[in-house]
């Protein structure tokens, strides 16, 4: 079972990555993007590692809805929004239970997906974060650890992909041979739950 522990520990593991790598989550986001991706999402988790210290919410649900709510009142890019979005979601879904399932964690986090793609618009193939939160939680249901690889190679195989959506997509055929920034980020944030588990 999951318990908020176990997710306050999934967020300062996201917050932690994101800092290592949030100058190369900016280098990937300056051909196809405005050059900001690593430090849009550097401020909001360091917003959410500081939120849940300050006040530690006592369940899996209230931890990932202010996690959400941070990243949204945060990061002024489109991902603030979108990852905001899939916490928040994710969050309701999990509703007031002290401890959850894997079973119930995968359900809440691909309700979290489908809430960003209803927002964004973006489907799989579009080149954007969805291409690594999809096979995420499809893969979730063997191990955190296979669902890691799947963000993962979610993540390079969006390089040969022309956007459809966000900033990218204004670049038309330049947007090819780039790996996007938000599914690079998502895969940071699915490999989390790695270290969460390991803690
Ligand atoms: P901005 O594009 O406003 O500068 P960021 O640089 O923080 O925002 O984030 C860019 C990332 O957001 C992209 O790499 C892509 O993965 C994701 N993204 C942008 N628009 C969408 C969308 N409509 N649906 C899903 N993801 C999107
Ligand atoms: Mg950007």
């Amino acid at each position: 079972m999951l318990d908020a522990d176990f997710f306050r520990r999934w967020m300062t593991a996201t917050a932690a990555s994101v800092d290592r790598e949030a100058e190369r989550l900016t280098e990937l986001d300056s051909p196809i993007g405005d050059a900001d991706h690593g430090s849009n999402l550097q401020r909001g988790f360091r917003a959410v590692a500081a939120a849940l210290e300050k006040d530690p919410p006592g369940t899996p649900g209230a931890v990932l809805t202010l996690a959400g709510r941070q990243l949204i009142s945060t990061v002024g890019g489109a991902s603030g929004p979108l990852y905001g979005t899939l916490l928040r979601r994710a969050g309701k879904a999990l509703g007031d239970a002290p401890e959850v399932g894997e079973k119930e964690f995968t359900d809440a986090l691909r309700a979290g997906v489908e809430a960003v793609m209803a927002l964004g618009g973006a489907a799989p193939g579009d080149k954007t974060m969805i291409d690594a939160l999809v096979p995420a939680v499809d893969a979730l249901g063997d191990s955190f650890a296979a669902a890691r690889t799947a963000a993962e190679e979610g993540a390079v195989a969006t390089t040969p992909l022309r956007a459809r959506k966000g900033r990218a997509s204004y670049l038309g055929e330049r947007s090819i041979g780039h790996q996007d920034p938000g599914a690079t980020s998502s895969a940071l944030l699915i490999a989390a739950l790695v270290e969460a588990e390991g803690e």
